[in-house]
């Protein structure tokens, strides 16, 4: 359904990987490869301790710059939290919120992204909100439930006009740095069920402009048929996010 309205974004995870001089040398070579390419959007999301290395670096290129979590409050007493405003001030385009390591690990509940999200879309920064079912909830044929309650919940009280900043990530959590990967029609069937409640929180046309990437394993010899479905709008990638043959190979994936 219009998939031309929608430029692909792959964006690399990189998760509690690299130090910033790994992380300069990592974008080093993705920028000799993919830093001027204008058909795919592509984004870089380091840990913050590599945000402010990595920011100055990409200057000048068409890479995206993209932080992994933020707090939803602009300052305070928040050990150990960071704020959208430190994020911005070192170039930080996009931010990745609800990632499924954040809701199992660290407790975060929907409540608590959805302000995180708002909080982002009020600072000018693009949330990627990530949503997904665990194996125990797709076993007990669930999937769609739970995931659509975390769309519903995560984006309470975004306008129609702030959606467009939207990019939604469908996260299988039993697909993440397992290897294994969802079926192109389980992808496509979640992705497809995604746009219809975007649908129905902002209205059609603005459902038909939102990405929704797949994340979960999704390396080189797989991208190419998630990437063909038709509300398949590019990937979060972690694993393969971590070298550079690997991470371009995605993105020269998603230009075809
Ligand atoms: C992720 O954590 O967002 C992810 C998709 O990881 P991987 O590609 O390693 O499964």
């Amino acid at each position: 359904m219009n998939k031309s309205l929608r430029k692909p974004l792959i964006a690399g995870n990189w998760k509690m990987n690299k130090t910033p001089s790994e992380a300069a040398a990592l974008v080093e070579e993705l920028k000799a490869a993919i830093g001027r390419q204008t058909d795919v959007a592509v984004a870089v999301c380091p840990p913050f301790t590599a945000l402010d290395r990595v920011g100055p670096l990409l200057e000048g290129t068409t890479i995206a710059l993209g932080a992994q979590n933020m707090y939803s409050e602009a300052s305070g007493a928040f050990t150990g939290e960071v704020s959208a405003a430190m994020l911005r001030e070192l170039f930080v385009g996009y931010v990745i919120l609800g990632h499924s390591e954040r809701r199992t690990i660290f407790l975060e509940l929907d409540g608590q992204i959805n302000k995180k999200v708002l909080f982002a879309l009020n600072s000018k920064l693009k949330p990627i909100l990530c949503v997904g079912e665990t194996l125990a909830e797709r076993e007990a044929g669930q999937t769609l439930t739970v995931v659509g309650r975390q769309v519903v919940e995560g984006l309470r009280g975004v306008s129609p006009t702030q959606a467009e900043s939207v990019v939604i990530a469908y996260e299988p959590v039993w697909a993440i740095g397992t290897g294994k990967v969802a079926t192109t029609a389980q992808a496509q069937e979640a992705h497809a069920f995604i746009r219809k409640e975007l649908a129905k929180l902002w209205g059609q046309n603005v459902a038909d402009k939102v990405r929704i990437l797949y994340g979960g394993s999704m390396k080189p010899a797989n991208a190419g048929e998630l990437l063909a479905q038709s509300d398949i709008d590019g990937g979060l990638i972690g694993g393969a996010s971590l070298e550079a043959a690997s991470f371009v190979s995605l993105v020269e994936a998603a230009r075809k």
